[in-house]
């Protein structure tokens, strides 16, 4: 996708899913980089929020997978924000907060909002571009499904 329909998608998903973070300046910028897909960087003041995106990723992967990105990358603002009512303290200090913990909790916000075969998508295409997945970088595949099967029910 290009950068105008990704700015739509991404205006669409923050209010379909994201109402919390109204509020929060969030902007996306596309990079040059061959680190990692997508990214958070916080400004210095921790009231506002960049989500770097590949530009070789974006352009190669699914909408599904982008929307799983975009999603995984907002609920880590919504986690560090304490659901948008400002930067939380640990999330200050520890600015980006990385840990395989969050990384779990995050995915599973995303899950509960709807987005697992989202998130899936995107899991399926970082395997295939990226060091696959293990159980310390986010939840499993199998995870996934076993909670997306569960929501399902
Ligand atoms: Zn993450």
């Amino acid at each position: 996708m290009e950068g105008a329909e990704i700015n739509t998608l991404f205006g669409e998903l923050r209010s379909a899913a994201f109402n919390s973070l109204a509020a929060l300046d969030i902007r996306l910028s596309f990079i040059d980089t061959e680190e990692d897909l997508g990214a958070v960087v916080y400004g210095a003041k921790g009231d506002s929020f960049v989500i770097q995106l590949s530009r070789a990723d974006i352009t190669a992967m699914s909408k599904d997978a982008l929307i799983g990105c975009l999603a995984h990358e907002l609920a880590h603002i919504e986690k560090d924000t304490e659901g948008g009512s400002g930067i939380s303290e640990l999330a200050r200090n520890f600015v980006p907060s990385m840990t395989a913990n969050d990384e779990r909790e995050v995915d599973r916000m995303v899950i509960a909002k709807g987005y697992g075969r989202q998130l899936l998508a995107l899991q399926t295409y970082h395997d295939e571009h990226y060091e696959p997945y293990n159980a310390s970088d986010g939840l499993t595949r199998d995870e996934i499904m076993a909670l997306v099967e569960r929501r399902l029910e």
